[in-house]
């Protein structure tokens, strides 16, 4: 086991792999911008290394700083949480170059996946079902135009680097095609470096469905169920579920082999999440993503398994601790995420928090890297929290959501959590009737933006 862990992170999943290395009596080193010198990461790790300017190109990305702070504080592995450099295969064939251990897949795996296109044509090959689309990239508008009328309008076109909803548009008629295409290849182009774009039929009324994988690298991989993320906005996940409501147990066997089958046969190693959308009792893959998800906390509360400690295991070159057989779903689990931002809007709303309380008790859990007189830095995520509750089922676990809330207390910034207050006042939503529009349709009507 390593005896020390560099977190290449900030925010609340620096504090969760933080947590998970000291029940595991593994160092941790923090490392952190000059903006962030007095952040709740820096103070809670065992060792801090400042790694430069507040911009992340020059900090939580430079890579340079990051595998010197390794050197420097001797530690053996990197865990990169998620966004910045956690799915960046450069990354990782750098740490190993320098005889360092990345908590999480391998290169091969984070390109495969990291490229729409070809996760799509890797996923189909392992008996995935895919979204039907086109073959591959699309290079010329006539060619879109022809695609999208032998499949028939709407589709979606996106760019295949594409993520976090970016490069993603969709075109209701062949009149719509033009701006759409050009469009998605130009944020392809200006986000992330590449124009090449794909089409896919776009579905209406899907539910969002992904499936938690968990591999060691030697062929053997299990599935822990699936959380629906339907309840977006702008492409983002806001309000998340263990399990999906509309998601039976056979569905779930079914659905969740295929994808530990895939998982298995690439040698998939630590945690993956398999996405798909889903309408009409069918399954349609989207995209995989390899690394720890925002919304992981979910799982863990209707497992009861901690996936850090497991991913720190395999990077190990441990055993999984549990077998398919020994995973059992017990109860239901809801997070939602608390932005710091101005309703109705969603504008950043960065400054000093005066008063926070983290609400407590039974089944709730609090993932966030707030204190009193904390001064949120305006460069990065807005992202301040997850409160997570988990119950003995869905309606106790709403119950429980809303009394959290209640007991939570945030003051000095804006912040999202009087949109949950207001969504649990939602019929739909206690009933699980929802699909990936409901909640944009939701905002239209009930928060005006200014
Ligand atoms: P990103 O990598 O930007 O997160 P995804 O491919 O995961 O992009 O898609 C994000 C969201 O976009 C999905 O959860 C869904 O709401 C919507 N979406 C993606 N593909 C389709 C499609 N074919 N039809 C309808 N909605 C889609």
């Amino acid at each position: 086991m390593f005896n020390k862990i560099l977190i290449a992170n900030r925010g609340e999943i620096a504090l969760r792999v933080i947590r998970a290395c000291r029940e595991m009596g593994i160092g941790s080193v923090a490392v952190h911008s000059t903006a962030d010198s007095d952040a709740m990461h820096v103070r809670m790790a065992d060792e801090s290394v400042c790694i430069g300017p507040p911009s992340s190109t020059q900090s939580y990305l430079s890579i340079p700083s990051i595998i010197a702070a390794c050197e420097i504080t001797g530690a053996e592995a990197i865990h990169p949480g998620y966004g910045f450099l956690s799915e960046n295969a450069a990354f990782v064939q750098i740490i190993q170059d320098h005889d360092l251990t990345f908590i999480g897949p391998t290169a091969d795996h984070i390109r495969v996946m990291g490229d729409k296109i070809t996760a799509k044509d890797t996923m189909k090959k392992l008996g995935v079902p895919c979204v039907p689309g086109s073959d591959g990239g699309v290079d010329t508008l006539e060619d879109a135009k022809r695609i999208g009328a032998e499949m028939g309008y709407p589709v979606i076109i996106k760019a295949t680097a594409g993520g976090g909803g970016k490069g993603m548009k969709v075109a209701g008629s062949a009149a719509e095609m033009e701006r759409a295409f050009m469009t998605a290849r130009a944020e392809g182009k200006s986000n992330f470096g590449n124009d090449e774009v794909y089409i896919e039929k776009y579905l209406t009324t899907p539910r969002h469905i992904e499936i938690q994988v968990f591999g060691d690298g030697k062929g053997n991989a299990v599935h822990l169920g699936e959380r629906d993320c339907s309840l977006q906005r702008r492409h983002q996940k806001v309000f998340e579920e263990a399990p999906g409501p509309s998601i039976t147990q056979e569905e779930r066997d079914r659905i969740g082999k295929i994808c530990a089958d895939a998982s298995a046969n690439i040698n998939y190693i630590g945690a993956g999440t398999i996405e798909f959308l889903y309408e009409n009792g069918e399954f349609y893959f989207i995209e995989m993503n390899t690394r720890l998800q925002v919304e992981h906390p979910v799982t863990e509360g209707i497992f009861g398994v901690d996936l850090v400690r497991e991913q720190i295991r395999v990077a190990a070159g441990l055993p999984m601790s549990f077998t398919q057989e020994d995973l059992k779903i017990n109860g239901h689990a809801i997070e939602v995420r608390i932005n710091a931002e101005r309703l109705p809007n969603f504008s950043p709303c960065p400054g000093r928090i005066t008063q926070y309380h983290a609400p407590g008790g039974l089944g709730v859990r609090m993932d966030s890297a707030l204190y009193d007189g904390y001064s949120i830095p305006p460069y990065y995520d807005s992202l301040i929290g997850k409160l997570i509750v988990h119950g003995r089922d869905r309606p106790e676990a709403l119950a429980r959501l809303g009394r959290a809330l209640g007991e939570l207390i945030v003051d000095g910034v804006d912040t999202t959590i009087p949109l949950f207050d207001a969504l649990l006042q939602e019929p739909d939503i206690h009933s699980g009737n929802y699909n990936i529009h409901w909640l944009e349709h939701w905002l239209e009507t009930h928060l005006q933006p200014a």
